[in-house]
């Protein structure tokens, strides 16, 4: 077999624990396999994953599709995620748009608000906070945003929101959070774990909430990655 770093000649040297034979170059003394299993390790592998979890294709899928462990597939999108930096939120914004997407984590009983703001005018997704189904949840996105001091906090009528927004900049009259709605839709459209009414949810908090970053800050890590 010839050596696929160096192109030198390669001789038998031992198995895998799966059994597959192993080879050792000796002029670049590396070991390799001739076929691998799983293909993880190649190029353009993240990039893929990016773009299979913005197209809502589920953890075991993407396994399947790229040939790789579903260890490997978790281990990828959290490091992912990690490296996506949350864009800084502008200050002194005309208007944003609040809402909540309910969710579950795990099982059916453990419910989880996905609580976002959305600039209408630009179309971003200023920030997001995942947790439990509680005003808590809820407060820690609405203070966010009043540190950035924007003008209007647009929101529907849950009486939540009336505790935490000072009511001169309030706004929560009918059609008020139209875009967010149409937002609420896409997020169920494009991401399998957040349809209603199936049984697609996230089984562990941390992965929804890395996916959710890949879907909303992801599309310009391709970019600057090359591996
Ligand atoms: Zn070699």
């Amino acid at each position: 077999m010839k050596c696929q770093y160096c192109k030198g000649s390669c001789q038998k040297a031992g198995r895998q624990k799966n059994g597959a034979q192993k080879y050792f170059c000796k002029a670049c003394k590396r070991y390799q396999q001739s076929i691998y299993r799983n293909q993880a390790w190649k190029a353009g592998t993240n990039q893929m994953i990016v773009t299979l979890v913005c197209e809502g294709v589920g953890v075991r899928s993407i396994a399947r599709i790229l040939k790789m462990a579903v260890n490997t597939v978790l281990q990828r999108i959290r490091r992912i995620a990690s490296e996506i930096v949350k864009p800084a939120i502008r200050r002194h914004q005309q208007a944003l748009e609040v809402d909540e997407l309910r969710t579950f984590v795990g099982r059916k009983g453990n419910e989880y608000w996905i609580a976002y703001a959305l600039n209408s005018r630009t179309g971003e997704v200023v920030d997001v906070v995942i947790g439990k189904r509680t005003k808590n949840t809820l407060r820690m996105l609405v203070n966010t945003l009043l540190l950035s001091a924007v003008k209007v906090i647009k929101t529907d009528k849950l009486s939540l929101y009336r505790g935490l927004i000072p009511a001169s900049i309030h706004c929560y009259r009918a059609n008020a959070t139209n875009h967010i709605e149409r937002k609420n839709l896409t997020l169920r459209t494009h991401l399998k774990r957040l349809s209603r009414r199936t049984i697609c949810f996230s089984r562990s908090f941390d992965m929804l909430e890395n996916c959710m970053k890949i879907y909303f800050w992801g599309k310009t890590y391709c970019l600057f990655r090359s591996k």
